[in-house]
């Protein structure tokens, strides 16, 4: 392809993704198309970051343009909206790479979100900002000039591609000129008013001067032969067309009457066009002001100029911290998680470090823990040089005092959002993950993270309660928190390790969320209590000494059931014992102390992690505990005093096993085997001949483990019929 210009062209096309992206963007009908030009200018304010950065170690890459700026220049008779910058620039490669060629991640995942209801204004959160572009303009064109590359231009009317070619044009000096050329109904972009609106909305907090080309009318006298001059000028001037950067001479209408008095001193008034900058955001940087003359609105207002977010903050934290090391900070708790809070790897988090008011990085990973990586705000040090580096950073003392401060008024702002119920539900639902991350990491806080904490428990109803609730209502004899963990409140609720300790008043809290395994892992107590697991072995209830008593005779009596069990389980389980936990089932699995627990299990199968070495090694150990007042427990016992080689003995207690194993939350190693089981105690039921099944061929008769001694039990079942 060839240009006008006369310059080499060549066509892209946009990755698929993008280019439907685009068309989303162009064909759906949105009312708050505004937003587009806070993308923009908030991407001018990243590329002149970018700059200052580079340049803090060398200042030569300032001398391409030293002044930092963005300007907008609306151009009513070419339709079109200008927006400049002198940031980094972008080279050829840049050009292709980043408008076009390299989805983000955020392309799929804003345009899941658009179709599921979010608003257009979100797609800064997404990193795909500037194809908001399109929203207004049916054509854009990018010339861009990188320190290290020629000047280009990227163009693109949409449809699937773009094109790339040098610019003979003007050179730019440094930076990126974005031309949009306004689609018919959206000319109110080249409005001052409007364009003034919107940066005042979305804008005001970008820390550098964003600059509004205007039109100004000034009264200039001119003598009379000059002012016939300047109409003579004016005429050819309409000829020519009109040209913004020469000054425009009306007459003055109401100066019509003195006309000729006038014309005897040779003196006229006339009203003089001419254009200036107009710098649209002159707010001082809001972390640098007293926090009392701040007003909710303007936190809000700049959270959302630092941020792209499109809704205000839950809660922010303005301090200063004088001394030995001063800093000003600003932190601020979004009301949601970002869509892939724990996507990255490398969590990237969202502080940005200045050094006497110049912005350094926004990925300072030395200023927050990762559990932190939600916090969005400022920090801005007196003490830091200037020309600090990244490797410098690991290393600094400072850092690590601003670290621990930032650290501690985060816990501070946690648990004043903790005294709003309402507001700390709605924190909760969204960053509980991160306090429970941050239990396991930060033992220094652990108490603090521990406070936080809300759960279900047994006794709290549709609320969620914190360990404080949970201790308040202990009972006076009750030394212990009891816990249990599972796959959802509904499943831990039914469970039989639940059974006897809400039976007898005692509460347990529900822990279902995947993590909250590595929260016990961690936290093992609070407030002087322990933190028990109803689900593994050991778990000692307060009791009477009527309780006490009547357990240590059923342990006498059931003692030769529970060998006749573990004998018949063998290796699949540790121990069988006789349970003081239960009350409607017969038995339960129970893992041991350091084992994992069924819900653990679950977790780490479902994980790649399968590994299958430490599957073994760290599975759970299971021992088998029966309810000595169940009626087949008792039975049992019965039967196997009777005669201890019945063979329906051995069945009964498989199946009581495998039963018992799928009711405390394990799977069982081969489901098949189980089936058939329940499926000949079926067919005993029904009173069904196994040879005349087999006859049938409904059944494999083959494989099937012999049910013993069930003939005696098929003869009952006849009889019944
Ligand atoms: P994001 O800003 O979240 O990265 P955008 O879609 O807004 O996503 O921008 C994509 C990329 O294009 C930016 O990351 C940047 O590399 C580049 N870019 C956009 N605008 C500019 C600009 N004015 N100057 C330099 N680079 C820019
Ligand atoms: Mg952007």
């Amino acid at each position: 392809m060839t240009d006008p210009a006369g310059g080499d062209c060549e066509t892209f096309a946009f990755q698929a993704e993008i280019a439907q992206l685009m068309s989303l963007i162009i064909n759906t009908f949105y009312s708050n198309k505004e937003i587009f030009l806070r993308e923009l200018i908030s991407n001018s304010s990243d590329a002149l970051d970018k700059i200052r950065y580079e340049s803090l170690t060398d200042p030569s890459k300032l001398d391409s343009q030293k002044e930092l700026f963005i300007k907008i220049v609306p151009d009513k008779d070419a339709k079109t909206l200008t927006i400049q910058d002198s940031g980094i620039g972008m080279t050829k490669a840049d050009l292709i790479n980043n408008l076009g060629i390299i989805a983000k991640s955020g392309t799929k995942a804003f345009m899941e979100a658009l179709q599921a209801g979010a608003d257009i204004s979100m797609i800064g959160q997404f990193g795909v900002g500037f194809y908001s572009a399109y929203l207004i303009a049916d054509k854009v064109t990018v010339t861009s000039k990188h320190n290290d590359d020629e000047q280009y231009i990227w163009e693109s009317s949409a449809g699937g591609s773009f094109t790339i070619r040098t610019d003979p044009g003007p050179p730019i000096g440094r930076g990126t000129q974005i031309v949009l050329h306004l689609k018919e109904d959206q000319t109110e972009y080249l409005e001052e008013r409007r364009i003034k609106e919107v940066v005042k909305k979305h804008s005001q907090f970008i820390g550098y001067p964003i600059k509004l080309l205007v039109e100004k009318e000034r009264d200039k006298e001119i003598s009379d032969d000059e002012a016939d001059d300047e109409d003579k000028k004016e005429d050819e001037e309409k000829k020519e067309g009109e040209d913004a950067d020469k000054p425009k001479i009306e007459d003055v209408g109401e100066d019509e009457d003195a006309d000729s008095k006038d014309k005897k001193k040779k003196k006229k008034t006339i009203k003089e066009k001419y254009t200036e900058d107009e710098e649209l955001n002159k707010t001082k940087p809001l972390w640098t002001r007293n926090p009392d003359d701040i007003s909710q609105e303007e936190y809000g207002e700049f959270y959302k100029s630092l941020t792209n977010d499109w809704e205000e903050h839950l809660a922010v934290k303005h301090f200063s911290v004088e001394g030995q090391l001063e800093f000003r900070a600003l932190l601020f708790v979004p009301k949601r998680a970002p869509f892939d809070l724990f996507e990255n790897k490398k969590a990237k988090n969202n502080i940005k470090l200045y050094v006497r008011r110049v912005f350094i990085m926004d990925n300072c990973e030395e200023l927050i823990p990762e559990y932190l990586n939600f916090i969005r705000g400022v920090v801005d040090s007196e003490d830091l040089p200037l020309n600090i580096s990244r490797e410098m950073l690991q290393q600094n003392k400072i850092l690590k005092v601003i670290r621990k401060n930032l650290v501690k008024k985060c816990m501070d702002l946690f648990e004043e959002l903790a005294e709003d119920k309402d507001n700390y539900k709605k924190y909760y639902e969204q960053f509980s993950k991160n306090i429970k991350l941050g239990i396991h990491e930060d033992s220094t806080n652990r108490k603090k993270l521990a406070a936080l904490l809300r759960y279900s428990t047994s006794a709290s109803g549709d609320e969620m309660c914190s360990f404080a609730d949970y201790v308040s209502r202990m009972k006076e004899n009750q030394k212990d928190i009891y816990y249990i963990t599972g796959e959802s409140k509904e499943v831990v609720a039914a469970s039989a390790f639940v059974e006897r300790l809400k039976k007898r008043g005692l509460e347990v809290v529900y822990m279902t969320e995947p993590i909250d395994e590595y929260v016990v892992q961690q936290l093992k107590e609070y407030d002087g209590k322990n933190l028990v697991s109803v689900t593994k072995e050991g778990l000692e209830l307060p009791e009477d000494e009527d309780e006490k008593k009547k357990f240590e005779e059923a342990k006498t009596k059931f003692e030769g059931l529970c060998k006749v069990m573990k004998d018949i389980l063998d290796k699949k389980v540790e121990k069988v014992i006789v349970s003081n936990r239960l009350v409607n089932s017969p038995c339960c699995i129970v893992t041991s102390q350091y084992g994992w627990t069924a819900n653990m299990e679950r977790i780490m199968k479902a994980q790649a992690l399968r590994d299958t070495s430490t599957m073994g090694y760290m599975a759970a150990k299971k021992q088998l505990e029966i309810n000595p007042e169940h009626s087949i427990v008792e039975n049992l016992r019965q039967k196997a005093e009777a005669d201890k080689n019945d063979k329906s003995v051995k069945d009964l207690v498989l199946l009581l096993f495998e039963t018992a194993l799928l009711s405390s939350g394990f799977s069982l190693e081969d489901p098949a085997v189980h089936s058939q089981r329940i499926h000949r105690m079926i067919k005993l039921g029904l009173g069904i001949d196994e040879d005349e099944a087999e006859a049938i061929g409904e059944d494999n008769a083959e494989e099937m483990p012999e049910l013993e001694g069930d003939e005696d039990d098929a003869g009952r079942m006849e009889e019944v019929d």
